[in-house]
Protein backbone atom coordinates (compact mmCIF):
# COMPACT_ATOMS: atom_id res chain seq x y z
CA UNK A 1 0.00 0.00 0.00
CA UNK A 2 1.28 3.28 -0.56
CA UNK A 3 2.10 5.29 2.41
CA UNK A 4 2.44 9.07 0.96
CA UNK A 5 0.31 10.85 -1.23
CA UNK A 6 -0.15 14.59 -2.09
CA UNK A 7 -3.73 16.00 -3.25
CA UNK A 8 -3.40 19.58 -4.53
CA UNK A 9 -7.00 21.66 -4.03
CA UNK A 10 -8.56 21.63 -0.49
CA UNK A 11 -11.95 22.14 -2.14
CA UNK A 12 -15.06 19.58 -1.07
CA UNK A 13 -13.31 16.52 -3.38
CA UNK A 14 -9.90 17.26 -2.13
CA UNK A 15 -10.84 17.18 1.90
CA UNK A 16 -13.17 14.62 1.36
CA UNK A 17 -10.26 12.04 -0.40
CA UNK A 18 -7.61 13.58 2.19
CA UNK A 19 -9.95 12.29 4.82
CA UNK A 20 -11.03 9.08 3.59
CA UNK A 21 -6.65 8.39 2.88
CA UNK A 22 -6.13 9.53 6.59
CA UNK A 23 -8.54 7.16 7.86
CA UNK A 24 -7.21 4.56 6.41
CA UNK A 25 -3.89 5.15 7.60
CA UNK A 26 -2.40 6.68 4.77
CA UNK A 27 -0.14 9.94 5.09
CA UNK A 28 -2.11 12.11 2.87
CA UNK A 29 -1.28 15.67 2.65
CA UNK A 30 -4.02 18.51 0.93
CA UNK A 31 -1.86 22.08 -0.99
CA UNK A 32 -4.18 24.32 -1.42
CA UNK A 33 -3.52 28.17 -3.53
CA UNK A 34 -5.93 29.74 -1.26
CA UNK A 35 -4.36 31.61 1.81
CA UNK A 36 -7.29 30.50 3.95
CA UNK A 37 -10.09 28.03 3.02
CA UNK A 38 -12.76 30.04 1.32
CA UNK A 39 -16.32 28.70 0.02
CA UNK A 40 -15.94 28.73 -3.43
CA UNK A 41 -19.52 28.72 -3.99
CA UNK A 42 -22.58 29.82 -1.41
CA UNK A 43 -24.70 26.19 -1.29
CA UNK A 44 -25.19 23.25 -2.08
CA UNK A 45 -27.40 20.33 -2.41
CA UNK A 46 -26.55 16.86 -1.35
CA UNK A 47 -28.10 14.17 -2.30
CA UNK A 48 -28.34 10.42 -1.31
CA UNK A 49 -25.59 9.18 -3.81
CA UNK A 50 -22.71 11.60 -2.13
CA UNK A 51 -24.57 11.71 2.05
CA UNK A 52 -23.96 7.17 1.08
CA UNK A 53 -20.01 8.20 0.25
CA UNK A 54 -19.09 10.96 3.28
CA UNK A 55 -21.40 8.08 5.89
CA UNK A 56 -18.52 5.59 4.10
CA UNK A 57 -16.08 7.40 5.14
CA UNK A 58 -16.68 9.33 8.41
CA UNK A 59 -19.70 7.26 9.87
CA UNK A 60 -21.84 9.54 11.43
CA UNK A 61 -21.04 12.47 9.33
CA UNK A 62 -25.00 12.72 7.57
CA UNK A 63 -26.09 13.39 11.28
CA UNK A 64 -23.97 16.43 11.63
CA UNK A 65 -24.86 17.36 8.20
CA UNK A 66 -28.71 16.69 8.66
CA UNK A 67 -28.54 19.27 11.69
CA UNK A 68 -26.08 21.91 10.11
CA UNK A 69 -28.38 21.71 6.84
CA UNK A 70 -31.80 21.21 5.62
CA UNK A 71 -33.65 18.51 4.27
CA UNK A 72 -35.31 19.54 1.09
CA UNK A 73 -39.34 18.23 0.94
CA UNK A 74 -40.89 20.29 -1.54
CA UNK A 75 -39.86 21.14 -4.95
CA UNK A 76 -42.01 24.42 -6.72
CA UNK A 77 -41.41 25.45 -9.59
CA UNK A 78 -43.20 28.94 -10.56
CA UNK A 79 -43.33 31.51 -13.80
CA UNK A 80 -41.56 34.52 -13.44
CA UNK A 81 -44.41 36.37 -12.85
CA UNK A 82 -45.60 34.15 -9.50
CA UNK A 83 -48.13 31.74 -11.24
CA UNK A 84 -47.45 27.67 -10.48
CA UNK A 85 -46.02 25.39 -13.11
CA UNK A 86 -45.44 22.77 -10.96
CA UNK A 87 -44.99 21.38 -6.91
CA UNK A 88 -43.61 18.20 -6.03
CA UNK A 89 -43.28 16.44 -2.85
CA UNK A 90 -40.00 14.88 -2.40
CA UNK A 91 -39.20 11.89 -0.14
CA UNK A 92 -36.49 10.43 -0.92
CA UNK A 93 -35.78 8.91 2.37
CA UNK A 94 -37.87 6.30 2.48
CA UNK A 95 -36.51 4.89 -1.08
CA UNK A 96 -32.92 5.91 -0.94
CA UNK A 97 -32.37 6.28 2.80
CA UNK A 98 -30.89 9.54 2.74
CA UNK A 99 -32.29 12.72 1.79
CA UNK A 100 -32.18 15.45 -0.43
CA UNK A 101 -29.99 18.34 1.72
CA UNK A 102 -29.50 22.00 1.09
CA UNK A 103 -26.33 23.23 2.82
CA UNK A 104 -24.33 26.01 3.29
CA UNK A 105 -21.01 25.70 1.46
CA UNK A 106 -18.84 27.29 4.77
CA UNK A 107 -20.21 24.97 6.88
CA UNK A 108 -20.23 21.90 4.65
CA UNK A 109 -16.32 22.56 4.07
CA UNK A 110 -15.64 23.25 7.85
CA UNK A 111 -17.24 20.35 8.84
CA UNK A 112 -15.13 18.35 6.67
CA UNK A 113 -11.61 20.36 7.35
CA UNK A 114 -12.39 19.55 10.83
CA UNK A 115 -12.34 15.75 10.32
CA UNK A 116 -8.40 16.59 9.25
CA UNK A 117 -5.42 17.05 11.33
CA UNK A 118 -4.92 20.97 10.63
CA UNK A 119 -1.40 20.48 10.21
CA UNK A 120 -2.26 18.25 6.62
CA UNK A 121 -3.70 20.97 5.44
CA UNK A 122 -0.95 23.19 3.67
CA UNK A 123 -2.38 27.02 2.62
CA UNK A 124 -0.53 29.14 0.39
CA UNK A 125 0.63 26.25 -2.26
CA UNK A 126 -0.11 26.91 -5.49
CA UNK A 127 0.72 23.68 -7.69
CA UNK A 128 2.74 24.62 -10.86
CA UNK A 129 3.87 21.64 -12.29
CA UNK A 130 5.07 18.22 -11.56
CA UNK A 131 7.24 15.59 -12.86
CA UNK A 132 7.78 11.74 -12.16
CA UNK A 133 9.82 8.70 -12.10
CA UNK A 134 8.94 5.09 -11.38
CA UNK A 135 9.83 5.59 -7.97
CA UNK A 136 8.27 8.91 -7.09
CA UNK A 137 6.52 12.33 -8.04
CA UNK A 138 7.83 15.41 -7.02
CA UNK A 139 5.23 18.42 -7.20
CA UNK A 140 6.16 21.72 -8.02
CA UNK A 141 4.23 25.00 -6.00
CA UNK A 142 5.09 28.76 -6.59
CA UNK A 143 7.98 30.00 -4.55
CA UNK A 144 9.92 27.33 -5.07
CA UNK A 145 8.36 24.56 -2.97
CA UNK A 146 8.42 20.87 -3.83
CA UNK A 147 7.13 18.02 -2.46
CA UNK A 148 8.19 14.32 -2.98
CA UNK A 149 5.80 11.90 -2.83
CA UNK A 150 3.94 8.19 -3.79
CA UNK A 151 1.04 9.17 -5.88
CA UNK A 152 -0.55 13.10 -6.74
CA UNK A 153 -4.20 13.56 -6.46
CA UNK A 154 -5.19 16.38 -9.08
CA UNK A 155 -8.30 17.95 -7.26
CA UNK A 156 -8.09 21.38 -8.16
CA UNK A 157 -11.45 22.00 -10.40
CA UNK A 158 -12.57 23.29 -13.31
CA UNK A 159 -9.18 24.87 -14.35
CA UNK A 160 -7.09 22.39 -12.67
CA UNK A 161 -3.35 23.12 -13.17
CA UNK A 162 -2.33 19.16 -12.46
CA UNK A 163 -4.58 18.19 -15.99
CA UNK A 164 -3.08 21.18 -17.93
CA UNK A 165 0.50 19.62 -17.09
CA UNK A 166 -0.91 16.19 -17.57
CA UNK A 167 -2.97 16.46 -20.64
CA UNK A 168 -2.64 20.23 -21.58
CA UNK A 169 -6.51 20.39 -23.15
CA UNK A 170 -6.35 24.40 -22.55
CA UNK A 171 -9.22 26.24 -20.90
CA UNK A 172 -12.75 24.59 -20.34
CA UNK A 173 -16.08 25.39 -22.49
CA UNK A 174 -18.18 28.28 -21.39
CA UNK A 175 -21.57 27.30 -21.41
CA UNK A 176 -23.42 30.52 -22.60
CA UNK A 177 -24.58 30.99 -19.03
CA UNK A 178 -23.50 33.31 -16.31
CA UNK A 179 -24.42 32.42 -12.60
CA UNK A 180 -25.02 34.11 -9.82
CA UNK A 181 -25.73 32.90 -5.87
CA UNK A 182 -25.11 34.13 -2.47
CA UNK A 183 -26.54 33.05 1.15
CA UNK A 184 -28.07 35.24 3.66
CA UNK A 185 -29.66 35.61 6.90
CA UNK A 186 -33.18 35.84 5.68
CA UNK A 187 -37.26 35.27 6.18
CA UNK A 188 -40.19 35.96 3.66
CA UNK A 189 -43.57 35.39 3.80
CA UNK A 190 -43.17 32.91 0.29
CA UNK A 191 -40.43 31.41 1.28
CA UNK A 192 -41.40 28.38 3.29
CA UNK A 193 -38.73 26.12 5.20
CA UNK A 194 -38.02 22.81 3.46
CA UNK A 195 -38.38 24.24 0.46
CA UNK A 196 -36.58 24.60 -2.74
CA UNK A 197 -38.33 27.33 -5.45
CA UNK A 198 -37.39 27.91 -8.81
CA UNK A 199 -38.68 30.81 -11.13
CA UNK A 200 -38.23 30.37 -14.85
CA UNK A 201 -39.26 32.83 -17.85
CA UNK A 202 -39.03 31.90 -21.86
CA UNK A 203 -35.88 34.00 -22.23
CA UNK A 204 -33.95 30.99 -20.23
CA UNK A 205 -33.30 33.49 -17.12
CA UNK A 206 -33.76 31.15 -13.23
CA UNK A 207 -34.02 32.09 -10.45
CA UNK A 208 -33.80 29.50 -6.99
CA UNK A 209 -34.39 30.01 -3.67
CA UNK A 210 -32.97 27.39 -1.56
CA UNK A 211 -33.86 26.86 2.49
CA UNK A 212 -30.55 26.22 4.06
CA UNK A 213 -31.54 25.40 7.44
CA UNK A 214 -30.42 28.01 10.82
CA UNK A 215 -31.98 31.04 9.18
CA UNK A 216 -29.73 31.03 6.40
CA UNK A 217 -31.61 31.33 2.54
CA UNK A 218 -29.62 30.52 -0.93
CA UNK A 219 -30.69 31.94 -3.93
CA UNK A 220 -29.01 31.03 -7.18
CA UNK A 221 -29.70 32.87 -10.73
CA UNK A 222 -28.13 32.17 -13.95
CA UNK A 223 -29.20 33.79 -17.31
CA UNK A 224 -28.08 33.06 -21.06
CA UNK A 225 -24.97 35.51 -21.69
CA UNK A 226 -23.39 34.97 -25.21
CA UNK A 227 -20.11 36.51 -23.56
CA UNK A 228 -18.72 36.32 -20.20
CA UNK A 229 -19.29 39.62 -18.81
CA UNK A 230 -17.57 39.74 -15.53
CA UNK A 231 -18.20 42.90 -13.63
CA UNK A 232 -15.85 44.81 -12.40
CA UNK A 233 -16.76 45.70 -8.71
CA UNK A 234 -19.23 43.94 -5.87
CA UNK A 235 -22.09 46.87 -6.46
CA UNK A 236 -21.87 46.47 -10.50
CA UNK A 237 -22.69 42.67 -9.58
CA UNK A 238 -25.54 43.67 -7.84
CA UNK A 239 -27.18 46.18 -10.38
CA UNK A 240 -26.69 44.08 -13.14
CA UNK A 241 -28.75 41.04 -11.43
CA UNK A 242 -31.28 43.51 -9.88
CA UNK A 243 -31.39 44.96 -13.68
CA UNK A 244 -31.62 41.12 -14.74
CA UNK A 245 -34.47 40.26 -12.66
CA UNK A 246 -36.57 43.70 -12.51
CA UNK A 247 -39.66 42.71 -13.65
CA UNK A 248 -40.08 39.41 -11.85
CA UNK A 249 -42.58 38.91 -8.80
CA UNK A 250 -41.28 39.00 -5.22
CA UNK A 251 -39.58 37.55 -3.23
CA UNK A 252 -36.78 37.98 -6.39
CA UNK A 253 -36.95 41.83 -5.83
CA UNK A 254 -36.73 41.93 -1.85
CA UNK A 255 -34.29 39.20 -1.74
CA UNK A 256 -31.74 40.73 -4.06
CA UNK A 257 -31.88 44.44 -2.42
CA UNK A 258 -31.14 42.32 1.07
CA UNK A 259 -28.51 41.21 -0.36
CA UNK A 260 -24.86 42.11 0.60
CA UNK A 261 -23.00 43.04 -2.63
CA UNK A 262 -20.12 41.11 -1.27
CA UNK A 263 -21.75 38.24 -0.76
CA UNK A 264 -22.69 37.63 -4.26
CA UNK A 265 -21.02 35.31 -6.20
CA UNK A 266 -20.45 35.92 -9.99
CA UNK A 267 -19.36 32.56 -11.87
CA UNK A 268 -19.36 31.36 -15.51
CA UNK A 269 -20.92 27.92 -16.02
CA UNK A 270 -18.14 26.22 -18.09
CA UNK A 271 -17.98 22.04 -18.70
CA UNK A 272 -15.41 20.45 -20.79
CA UNK A 273 -16.04 17.09 -22.74
CA UNK A 274 -15.17 13.52 -21.04
CA UNK A 275 -11.87 12.46 -21.31
CA UNK A 276 -10.83 9.01 -22.05
CA UNK A 277 -8.30 8.58 -19.06
CA UNK A 278 -7.38 10.73 -16.54
CA UNK A 279 -4.73 8.88 -14.53
CA UNK A 280 -0.72 8.64 -16.33
CA UNK A 281 1.80 6.90 -13.83
CA UNK A 282 1.83 8.51 -10.46
CA UNK A 283 -0.86 11.03 -11.10
CA UNK A 284 -4.87 10.87 -11.10
CA UNK A 285 -7.35 13.75 -11.29
CA UNK A 286 -10.76 14.00 -8.81
CA UNK A 287 -13.95 15.89 -8.80
CA UNK A 288 -14.09 18.63 -11.20
CA UNK A 289 -10.44 18.56 -12.12
CA UNK A 290 -11.29 15.29 -13.91
CA UNK A 291 -14.94 15.42 -15.11
CA UNK A 292 -16.45 18.95 -14.54
CA UNK A 293 -20.03 19.60 -15.88
CA UNK A 294 -22.55 22.12 -16.10
CA UNK A 295 -24.49 21.99 -13.00
CA UNK A 296 -27.87 21.37 -13.75
CA UNK A 297 -28.32 18.32 -11.90
CA UNK A 298 -26.41 19.53 -9.05
CA UNK A 299 -24.44 16.56 -9.00
CA UNK A 300 -20.67 17.94 -9.24
CA UNK A 301 -19.70 17.73 -5.61
CA UNK A 302 -21.42 14.59 -5.07
CA UNK A 303 -19.82 12.75 -7.66
CA UNK A 304 -15.98 14.30 -6.08
CA UNK A 305 -17.66 12.11 -2.58
CA UNK A 306 -17.97 9.40 -4.80
CA UNK A 307 -14.77 9.82 -6.43
CA UNK A 308 -13.08 10.03 -3.30
CA UNK A 309 -14.43 7.09 -1.62
CA UNK A 310 -13.73 4.55 -4.76
CA UNK A 311 -10.44 5.81 -4.72
CA UNK A 312 -9.40 5.27 -1.31
CA UNK A 313 -11.06 1.73 -1.51
CA UNK A 314 -8.82 1.17 -4.84
CA UNK A 315 -5.58 2.46 -3.27
CA UNK A 316 -6.31 0.27 -0.25
CA UNK A 317 -7.13 -2.94 -1.88
CA UNK A 318 -5.29 -2.97 -5.18
CA UNK A 319 -1.99 -5.01 -5.06
CA UNK A 320 -0.22 -2.18 -6.60
CA UNK A 321 -0.75 2.01 -7.58
CA UNK A 322 -1.00 0.89 -11.58
CA UNK A 323 -3.77 -1.47 -11.01
CA UNK A 324 -5.61 0.67 -7.93
CA UNK A 325 -5.80 3.52 -10.33
CA UNK A 326 -6.57 1.45 -13.60
CA UNK A 327 -9.44 0.36 -11.43
CA UNK A 328 -10.55 3.99 -10.37
CA UNK A 329 -10.81 5.09 -13.88
CA UNK A 330 -12.81 1.86 -15.29
CA UNK A 331 -15.13 2.05 -12.37
CA UNK A 332 -15.84 5.96 -12.42
CA UNK A 333 -15.62 7.29 -15.89
CA UNK A 334 -18.64 5.16 -17.34
CA UNK A 335 -20.84 6.56 -14.46
CA UNK A 336 -19.51 10.00 -14.88
CA UNK A 337 -19.49 10.46 -18.21
CA UNK A 338 -23.23 9.50 -18.05
CA UNK A 339 -23.80 12.28 -15.27
CA UNK A 340 -21.62 14.74 -17.54
CA UNK A 341 -24.00 13.93 -20.39
CA UNK A 342 -27.13 14.06 -19.03
CA UNK A 343 -26.02 17.59 -18.10
CA UNK A 344 -25.32 18.85 -20.92
CA UNK A 345 -28.04 17.35 -23.21
CA UNK A 346 -30.52 19.38 -20.39
CA UNK A 347 -28.10 22.53 -21.15
CA UNK A 348 -27.82 22.12 -25.05
CA UNK A 349 -24.38 21.59 -25.08
CA UNK A 350 -23.07 19.72 -28.20
CA UNK A 351 -21.08 16.92 -27.68
CA UNK A 352 -20.66 15.85 -31.02
CA UNK A 353 -22.46 12.10 -30.10
CA UNK A 354 -22.38 10.96 -33.97
CA UNK A 355 -18.45 11.36 -33.62
CA UNK A 356 -17.57 8.39 -31.63
CA UNK A 357 -19.20 5.63 -31.51
CA UNK A 358 -18.17 5.31 -27.80
CA UNK A 359 -19.83 8.49 -27.20
CA UNK A 360 -22.90 7.30 -28.85
CA UNK A 361 -23.32 4.55 -26.84
CA UNK A 362 -23.02 7.11 -23.48
CA UNK A 363 -25.46 9.54 -25.16
CA UNK A 364 -27.88 6.83 -25.53
CA UNK A 365 -27.70 6.05 -21.60
CA UNK A 366 -27.39 8.99 -20.59
CA UNK A 367 -30.93 9.68 -22.26
CA UNK A 368 -33.31 7.16 -20.25
CA UNK A 369 -36.60 8.80 -18.24
CA UNK A 370 -36.14 10.57 -15.31
CA UNK A 371 -37.50 8.30 -13.07
CA UNK A 372 -35.53 5.72 -14.07
CA UNK A 373 -31.87 8.19 -14.60
CA UNK A 374 -33.15 9.13 -11.00
CA UNK A 375 -33.21 5.74 -9.24
CA UNK A 376 -29.68 5.10 -10.98
CA UNK A 377 -28.05 8.13 -9.75
CA UNK A 378 -29.33 8.08 -6.15
CA UNK A 379 -29.56 4.02 -6.19
CA UNK A 380 -25.52 4.13 -5.61
CA UNK A 381 -23.97 1.91 -3.58
CA UNK A 382 -20.26 2.52 -2.15
CA UNK A 383 -20.07 -1.48 -1.17
CA UNK A 384 -20.63 -2.48 -4.49
CA UNK A 385 -17.49 -0.42 -5.85
CA UNK A 386 -15.99 -3.16 -7.91
CA UNK A 387 -12.69 -2.82 -10.09
CA UNK A 388 -15.72 -4.78 -12.78
C1 LIG B 1 -23.75 27.56 -9.91
C2 LIG B 1 -23.25 26.21 -9.43
C3 LIG B 1 -24.05 25.43 -8.59
C4 LIG B 1 -23.62 24.16 -8.16
N1 LIG B 1 -24.42 23.42 -7.35
C5 LIG B 1 -24.04 22.18 -6.98
C6 LIG B 1 -24.87 21.37 -6.14
O1 LIG B 1 -25.95 21.78 -5.71
N2 LIG B 1 -24.44 20.11 -5.82
C7 LIG B 1 -23.25 19.62 -6.28
O2 LIG B 1 -22.92 18.45 -5.99
N3 LIG B 1 -22.43 20.37 -7.06
C8 LIG B 1 -22.79 21.63 -7.41
N4 LIG B 1 -21.97 22.39 -8.18
C9 LIG B 1 -20.68 21.81 -8.63
C10 LIG B 1 -19.63 21.92 -7.54
O3 LIG B 1 -19.46 23.25 -7.19
C11 LIG B 1 -18.30 21.35 -8.03
O4 LIG B 1 -18.51 20.19 -8.78
C12 LIG B 1 -17.41 21.01 -6.84
O5 LIG B 1 -17.09 22.18 -6.15
C13 LIG B 1 -16.14 20.30 -7.31
O6 LIG B 1 -15.30 20.09 -6.21
P1 LIG B 1 -13.74 19.95 -6.44
O7 LIG B 1 -13.18 19.73 -5.07
O8 LIG B 1 -13.46 18.99 -7.51
O9 LIG B 1 -13.26 21.38 -6.99
P2 LIG B 1 -13.37 22.82 -6.36
O10 LIG B 1 -14.52 22.91 -5.43
O11 LIG B 1 -13.31 23.77 -7.50
O12 LIG B 1 -12.04 22.96 -5.49
C14 LIG B 1 -10.77 23.08 -6.09
C15 LIG B 1 -9.78 23.64 -5.07
O13 LIG B 1 -8.49 23.63 -5.66
C16 LIG B 1 -7.84 24.87 -5.41
N5 LIG B 1 -6.86 25.06 -6.48
C17 LIG B 1 -7.11 25.38 -7.78
N6 LIG B 1 -5.97 25.44 -8.48
C18 LIG B 1 -4.97 25.14 -7.60
C19 LIG B 1 -3.56 25.03 -7.72
N7 LIG B 1 -2.92 25.25 -8.90
N8 LIG B 1 -2.82 24.70 -6.63
C20 LIG B 1 -3.44 24.47 -5.43
N9 LIG B 1 -4.77 24.58 -5.25
C21 LIG B 1 -5.53 24.90 -6.33
C22 LIG B 1 -8.97 25.88 -5.40
O14 LIG B 1 -8.61 27.06 -4.71
C23 LIG B 1 -10.07 25.08 -4.67
O15 LIG B 1 -9.97 25.21 -3.28
C24 LIG B 1 -22.36 23.67 -8.60
C25 LIG B 1 -21.54 24.46 -9.42
C26 LIG B 1 -21.97 25.73 -9.82
C27 LIG B 1 -21.08 26.56 -10.73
Amino acid sequence: MIKKVAIVGAGLGGLTVAIALHKKGINAQVYEKASFLRPIGAGLSIVPNGLHCLEAIVPGITDLLKQAGSETRMLTLKKSTGEIIAQKSVNLIDKYSQPMLQIRWSRLQEILASALPTENIHLNYRCINFEQNDKSIKVYFDGNKTVEVELLIGADGLNSAVRQTMIGDGEPRYAGRMSWRAVLQYSHEMLHPDEVMSMTAPDGKIFGFFDLGGGYIMWSAAALSPGKPLKQSASDIKSYVQEKFANWAEPVQAIIKATNAEDIIERPICDRPPLSNWSQGRVTLLGDAAHPMVPLLGQGANTAFEDAWELSQFLCHAPNLATALACYEKSRQPRTQIIQIRNAVQANRAYKADSEVYLRGMMEKAQVSDREFEEWLYGYNPSLATCG
